[in-house]
């Protein structure tokens, strides 16, 4: 018997080890964490069973991979460990029995709680102020040297300000955003470059690269969490917490969410709180770390081999799982784009049960190399649909099928036409594909464009089906009677649809503007549209020189808009919903604006790389928010471009959120 457990116990550790270098060293894991935690549970356990078959390099005992031989090495002078783990509220609550049982205290512990970080772990070293060096975690010993790469995180204080220790470490996550993330990955897709499997590999990809230029331009975001060395001398809070808020007077970035609380019950409330918003932070996440908030209560509690007493992580659910394709289904989007879409085997992800993901396009089922049938790694994350992240090519069962991309549209059968050097196929059939037609109307009712209430996707399908409805124009031609055939349709809710229809007849040019589905012109770009134009002809009429000359609005936009309105069958629709439809044009299409960021302050410093200043002045003002010149405490947030001076040291000690370009592009866009 024990000959099959040590070969299980050798088989899982080579498995980890090999998990564990393409996760730290490559930047490319083939298995999700959860899978990867499940192994090391499971070696653990054999372990704990087994102490006598335990080898002393295996994989419970170290933290990361070795660093590779390009950078210098960096031996941590205080090593940066890890943190055990809770998968339940059970395990939490022996965690803080047995941190009570060794302080020997009846006292409430308070408890420091911040948001485990899903991206990179790095030490900063500042001396006298000024950052002599950036480190990876690398196996907690020793990391990398990544100095040159970390001084290009802009939100990572070259020089801290202030009463500062003379030698002064920190330790912190990088991040990559979101937003920036799946933007950063869809443009890679396009040119057919490296795309990462989540934010945490591409935060570790980029700050390991061994020219910082590349490291500049990937959009990182760096939260201080702990402090290392320090010198002897300083005189520093007892308090965790406190010591973060003393690091953020200093001029460091720590995260907003962190607090303290007495108590597990507080505790419980805390981590409930933060998942229940976990989708809509901007960064990834993959737990809440607890810490016992006195420094001289952690140093009472010690540490065991690979991690402190003092503090733990609760997890929350894996946001990566594995499932198998059982098949792919072609979806028709409103500009005719097929997207391939994965059927799974329903599995749970990060508390949601997902049984399809998207395949985003041809040239990423190629690049996944991907096959019905196939074991894939699935993520959901954010807001974001879930998608295929990759194969795991060693669990490929024996019978797998080829995915055929279809050549005419599964639903109206045009033809399916790829532009060359353009990922996307499309459906050629306009309006006349029920498929684009369904969405063009939800759009075109939907909350920022027309907002006609009550007109939801299940009675625009059917009105589609029905076959009432070639363009968005006939919605206004609905009787009452009509509407009320429908089913579940009531003569009084047919009224009221009716009514809701009708009231939307006076509208705004922006919104009319935005409802026309224009490729890529949101809600932000046909306010400036609007605002710029005044009037629909004057737009409609625009060259793309002309259309450029608009806050937002680049070459591609510009092509979009003017083949949008060459279109004969656009003009038809636009046309017709102009017998409908009226607006205030010349001056009162200024006023013209979204009430989106009312109530908000931000100033601009720097240089923006995609617009001036001034254009990104009136594309905020069109959202309504206010635009100052100097930065204060009453600024809501500060967008820094490149080289930004003076504004961005104030705005950091006054601990204001700062906005990259990246982050003012999606403050925008939404
Ligand atoms: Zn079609």
């Amino acid at each position: 018997m024990n000959q099959s457990v040590s070969q299980r116990m050798q088989e899982l550790e080579e498995l980890l080890n090999r998990y564990n270098k393409e996760y730290y060293e490559n930047d490319e894991p083939s298995v999700p964490d959860a899978e990867y935690d499940r192994l090391f549970h499971e070696l653990k356990a054999l372990e704990t069973e087994h102490p006598d078959l335990r080898n002393a390099s295996s994989p419970t005992m170290k933290v990361g991979g070795k660093p590779l031989g390009q950078f210098k090495t960096v031996q941590h002078e205080v090593p940066m460990l890890s943190l055990d783990n809770a998968f339940s509220v059970e395990e939490f609550e022996a965690f803080s029995k047995r941190v009570e049982q060794r302080l020997d205290t009846n006292q409430t512990v308070t408890f420091c709680c911040e948001p485990k970080l899903d991206g990179a772990a790095v030490s900063l070293l500042y001396e006298n102020g000024l950052l002599v060096r950036g480190a990876t975690r690398g196996d907690g010993q020793s990391g990398e040297d990544i100095t040159e790469n970390v001084k290009t995180i802009r939100n990572v204080p070259l020089k801290l300000s202030g009463d500062v220790p003379e030698r002064l470490e920190v330790r912190g996550e990088v991040v990559m955003p979101l937003g920036a993330f799946e933007r950063f990955n869809e443009q890679a897709r396009l040119r057919d470059e490296k795309v990462f499997a989540n934010p945490r590999n591409a935060a570790a990809g980029s700050l390991r690269q061994l020219d910082s230029k590349i490291t500049a331009k990937r959009p990182l975001h760096f939260y201080a969490y702990s402090l290392g060395v320090i010198s002897e001398t300083t005189q520093l809070p007892d308090s965790h917490y406190m010591r973060l808020q003393q690091l953020k007077d200093w001029g460091l970035p720590v995260n907003i969410e962190i607090k303290t609380v007495e108590s597990v019950q507080g505790c419980d409330d805390y981590y409930e709180s933060i998942l229940a918003r976990r989708d809509s932070l901007n960064y990834d996440i993959d737990g809440v770390v607890f810490k016992v908030d006195s420094v001289r209560l952690q140093q009472d509690l010690g540490f065991v081999a690979r991690a402190p007493r003092w503090a733990i992580a609760r997890k929350f659910p894996a946001q990566e799982q594995l499932t198998t394709i059982t098949g792919v289904d072609f979806q028709v989007g409103r500009t005719g784009a097929i997207t391939p879409v994965a059927r799974l085997e329903p599995v749970n992800v990060g508390g949601v049960t997902v049984s399809n993901a998207t395949l985003h396009n041809a040239d990423e089922i190629e690049r996944l190399g991907v096959r019905i049938g196939d074991c894939v790694s699935i993520r959901r994350a954010g807001d974001v649909i879930p998608q295929v992240v990759s194969v795991v090519k060693d669990k490929r069962p024996e019978k797998t099928e080829a995915i055929e991309f279809p050549l005419h549209c599964p639903i109206c059968q045009s033809d399916i036409e790829r532009v060359e050097g353009e990922a996307v196929a499309r459906c050629t059939g306009g309006l006349y594909c029920a498929a684009q037609r369904k969405e063009a109307i939800k759009h075109f009712a939907s909350r920022k464009a027309m907002d006609i209430d009550g007109l939801g996707d299940k009675i625009v399908e059917q009105l589609v089906e029905r076959d009432w409805i070639k363009s968005p124009a006939d919605l206004y031609r609905l009787s009452k009677a009509e509407l009320a055939t429908l089913p579940r349709m009531g003569s009084k809710s047919a009224e009221n649809l009716r009514n809701a229809i009708k009231a939307t007849q006076e509208t705004t040019l922006a919104r009319f503007i935005y409802s026309l589905g224009i490729r890529e012109v949101g809600e932000a770009t046909a306010n400036a549209l609007a605002n710029h134009f005044k009037n629909l002809d004057a737009l409609v009429a625009a060259n793309s020189e002309q259309l450029q000359e608009v806050p937002d609005v680049g070459a591609v936009v510009a092509h979009h808009i003017v083949s949008f309105f060459q279109e004969s069958h656009n003009q038809q629709v636009v046309a017709e919903l102009r017998e409908f439809i009226s607006w205030p044009e010349g001056e009162d299409a200024s006023s013209v604006q979204s009430d989106r960021l009312t109530g908000n302050t931000y100033v601009i410093t720097g240089t923006l790389s995609t617009m001036t200043r001034d254009e990104a002045k009136s594309a905020l003002e069109a959202l309504g928010a206010k635009v100052a010149s100097s930065v204060s405490k009453k600024t809501t947030a500060l967008v820094a471009g490149e080289n930004a001076g003076s504004k961005l040291t104030k705005a950091q000690s006054l601990g204001l959120s700062i906005l990259d370009e990246e982050a003012l592009h999606e403050l925008l866009k939404d």
